[in-house]
């Protein structure tokens, strides 16, 4: 089983109609009943469960954590975006939607501002994928149609990514690097752009198949904190150099 934990600041849902209309539940309940299954299981946890639903404990034993936040990303305190980082450097995925590309977390990871360009005016966006081969693009066609979403356009001051799988382009114009994999230490790191939230974006079955496959792909393979130990080294009789703990 993968152990997924999807995090929502879960305060426009209930400050704003429109989106409680859209998502009466919060976002992060719409992505963990999509990504319910065999082989994942989801727990969620908000801005305002004590303190932020996060411990070192809980991402212990989280395999992939999911980051949706937006209007309060200044209230997640650092000790918790400190959390985050430590376990992704020891192996955790995990996975930030849309404007989650300003959390602490995300910018802790990425070590640059990850600002970018933005409009609010219902463009269209078609989200190209850029490597057909790739487990996180399997499902999907030249490109996913999304009938409206916020326009994000580059420069988006990010570090160059290991790998860019998606590219944005909307009806106004801009174009965006809308999927984005990176490692940090042991883990894996996918941004995903989709999902402002006035429009029904996780609900749209491509882009639950891109989520599901990235949880899929960011899960650990290898989880152990990273230390700076000191090793003896010395010639083994059979002519090739053993190393072992000091
Ligand atoms: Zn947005």
């Amino acid at each position: 089983m993968i152990r997924v934990l999807v995090w929502n600041e879960f305060h426009h849902e209930k400050t704003k109609e429109e989106v409680k209309a859209i998502y009466p539940n919060g976002i992060h309940n719409a992505i963990a009943d999509f990504l319910r299954c065999d082989d994942i299981e989801v727990k969620t946890a908000t801005l305002d469960d004590e303190n932020c639903g996060i411990s070192k404990e809980i991402l212990d034993e989280t395999d992939v954590l999911i980051w949706w936040g937006h209007m309060a990303h200044n209230k997640v305190p650092d000790e918790v975006a400190s959390l985050v980082r430590d376990a992704v450097h020891s192996g955790m995925g995990a996975i930030f939607l849309h404007s989650a590309h300003h959390s602490k977390p995300f910018k802790k990871l990425m070590g640059t501002p990850c600002s970018l360009t933005w409009r609010e005016s219902g463009d269209s966006e078609l989200v190209w994928v850029t490597d057909p081969s790739h487990p996180i693009t399997q499902g999907i066609d030249y490109a996913i149609s999304l009938p409206h979403e916020e326009t994000y356009g580059e420069p988006f001051s990010i570090p160059n990514p290991d790998k860019v799988l998606f590219i944005g382009s909307y009806s106004g114009g801009e174009a965006f690097r809308s999927g984005c994999l990176f490692q940090r230490g042991n883990g894996q790191i996918f941004y995903f752009q989709p999902g402002h939230e006035t429009f029904p974006t996780y609900y749209i079955p491509e882009v639950q198949t891109v989520i599901r496959n990235a949880v899929r792909f960011v899960a650990p393979r290898y989880r152990a904190e990273i230390k700076c130990p000191h090793v003896h080294h010395f010639g083994h009789p059979e002519g090739y150099v053993r190393v072992k703990k000091a």
